[in-house]
């Protein structure tokens, strides 16, 4: 089994590496934070001082960082990942960032000599605890065949996409989360305006499932509070999936948009109620909590 090495160690990257671990690879990890370091190291893995010690000898890394700038500045330089890993070996960037650093790390790998991939995931903290993220990955179908059998210990098989190549998995994540905010947002306005007229929300909300307005958000995800169990708002919006990283990824489909010369005006709007919902204190809550915004008005 390819050894690997887990870089970024967050609330993504922890239960990530933990089920490679689970099943059977040998995982080398490292994070810039100790207790996350020590939590990996209890559940199996070996520590490292640096990424690049966590690189040493590995077949595969895989990363899971913030943003754009922190995966260029672990890849990318003369200490970067790239220009020290063995050559030949593959490294797996399964953060979300824009699809020019992607593309860009991707071009540098191949000159390095290392198979690059951009593998955003869906699904949040839950999936990545229960190992079925959906995985969307840009890069050759060399990699993509490589990559395949461990993206499998940590995502559904039937989930995991070869997008296109090097940053084509980025643009698939942004382009399905601006889709994702504005159903939400569309779900939102029309539960608030059924129950504003006297209509339950549960049964306005099967009516919705059954007929041409149907989608995740009402299927898995429902907004209104007590319509469903097992969901943010039914917690007091707990996430979930938190209104930063929703606010991140639209900046991330505006750049999408911009880049390809689309008009995305629903995409912007969307952004522009997210910001407005995170400036409001909200940031930390799930995204459906927008729902909020559109009752009280
Ligand atoms: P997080 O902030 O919990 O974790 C990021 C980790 O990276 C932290 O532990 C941090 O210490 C570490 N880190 C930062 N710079 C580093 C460096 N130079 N070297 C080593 N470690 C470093 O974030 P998260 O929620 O785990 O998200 C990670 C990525 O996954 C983000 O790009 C995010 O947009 C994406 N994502 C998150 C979710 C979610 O629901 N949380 C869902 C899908 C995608």
């Amino acid at each position: 089994m390819p050894r690997i090495a887990f870089v970024g160690l967050g609330n993504m990257g922890g239960p990530m590496a933990r089920n490679l671990i689970t099943a059977g690879h040998s995982v080398t990890v490292f994070d810039l934070s100790a207790p996350a370091m020590a939590d990996l190291t209890a559940a199996g893995a070996q520590s490292a001082s640096s990424a690049l010690a966590a690189a040493q000898g590995a077949d595969a890394v895989i990363t899971m960082l913030p943003a754009g700038k922190h995966v260029a500045q672990v890849y990318m330089g003369e200490d970067g990942l790239l220009a020290n890993m063995a050559k030949g070996a593959l490294a797996l960037d399964a953060s979300t960032i824009d699809s020019e650093t992607a593309q860009q790390v991707g071009l540098a790998a191949t000159e390095a000599g290392i198979a690059f991939m951009d593998t955003p995931v869906s699904g949040g903290v839950a999936a990545a605890a229960a190992g079925t993220l959906a995985f969307m990955c840009g890069g050759s179908e060399d990699a993509f065949l490589r990559a395949k059998p461990i993206l499998e210990g940590m995502g559904n098989a039937e989930k995991i996409f070869h997008a296109g190549p090097a940053g084509a998995g980025q643009v698939a994540k942004a382009v399905n989360n601006m889709l994702l905010a504005v159903h939400m947002i569309g779900s939102c306005e029309a539960l608030s305006m059924g129950v504003a007229k006297g209509l339950d929300p549960a049964v306005l909300s099967e009516i919705m499932k059954a007929s041409s307005g149907n989608n995740w958000s009402l299927q898995v995800y429902n907004p209104w509070p007590e319509v469903m169990p097992n969901v943010p708002s039914s917690n007091d919006y707990q996430p979930g999936f938190m209104v930063d990283l929703m606010v991140k990824d639209l900046g991330l489909a505006g750049q999408v948009a911009q880049s390809s010369g689309v008009n995305n005006q629903l995409g912007q709007l969307a952004l522009a109620l997210y910001s407005a919902h995170q400036s409001d204190g909200n940031g930390a809550r799930d995204f459906s909590s927008i729902v909020e915004r559109i009752k009280v008005r």
